[in-house]
């Protein structure tokens, strides 16, 4: 039993979530719409601009459904920005920037510096077995504090230098997680995996 699972689907990297997650076998379709947004099981916040697709959600009538469908339990999964938008606070965005409240966490927009382009690690991330999780940082943010329910899955090795070491990079609060890294670019759907065993568990009502 696959549910269809929807990717956020009005700016960013859409195509190569769709592929990660249809690699891992699953009915895999883009929300753009409310009605689109009833049909699936759980959602993927794709990587872009946060401010953007903050305005976006709001054009296209997805912000308040959105927050009712996750204050509803329904697993998501947000990536870069995707994390910064459900987030309960962001640092350094635009005072008129909309916060999903999903994850009770406060990020650091840019965080690795607005010089930085992109940065690369390997990382373990907590339930992702076979080994370290190639991470493709581009703009990213990290996550500065978390709240009692989030659980910290991945942070930036202690041996990585400078003010990102050690950073929470991967952090997960009931159905939701998020990354600050890429997982849609380095063709490991492993990640897509453990949210789509999370979808399946809360449609067979297995989670609490
Ligand atoms: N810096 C972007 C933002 O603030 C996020 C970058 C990304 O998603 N790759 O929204």
């Amino acid at each position: 039993m696959s549910p269809p699972v929807g990717v956020l689907a009005l700016q960013g990297n859409v195509p190569e979530h769709l592929d990660a997650l249809r690699a891992c076998g699953a009915d895999a379709r883009p929300v753009r719409r409310p009605a689109e947004l009833d049909e699936v099981a759980g959602l993927v916040l794709p990587g872009g601009e946060s401010t953007t697709l903050s305005k976006l959600l709001e054009a296209f009538d997805l912000l308040e459904p959105l927050r009712e469908r996750l204050r509803a339990g329904m697993p998501a999964f947000g990536s870069c920005a995707g994390m910064i938008l459900l987030a309960r606070e962001a640092v350094d965005g635009r005072p008129d920037q909309h916060q999903l409240g999903a994850l009770d966490i406060t990020v650091r927009r840019n965080a690795f510096g607005r010089q930085v382009q992109s940065f690369e690690a390997d990382l373990a991330v907590t339930g992702i077995a076979g080994g370290p999780v190639r991470a493709v940082f581009i703009r990213a943010p990290w996550v500065e504090s978390v709240g009692r329910g989030v659980e910290v899955l991945a942070r930036v090795p202690g041996s990585v230098p400078g003010p990102a070491s050690g950073k929470v990079v991967a952090v997960r609060q009931g159905a939701v997680m998020a990354t600050a890294f890429h997982p849609e670019q380095t063709g490991d759907a492993r990640l897509h995996d453990l949210f789509l065993r999370r979808v399946r568990d809360t449609v067979l009502g297995l989670t609490s």
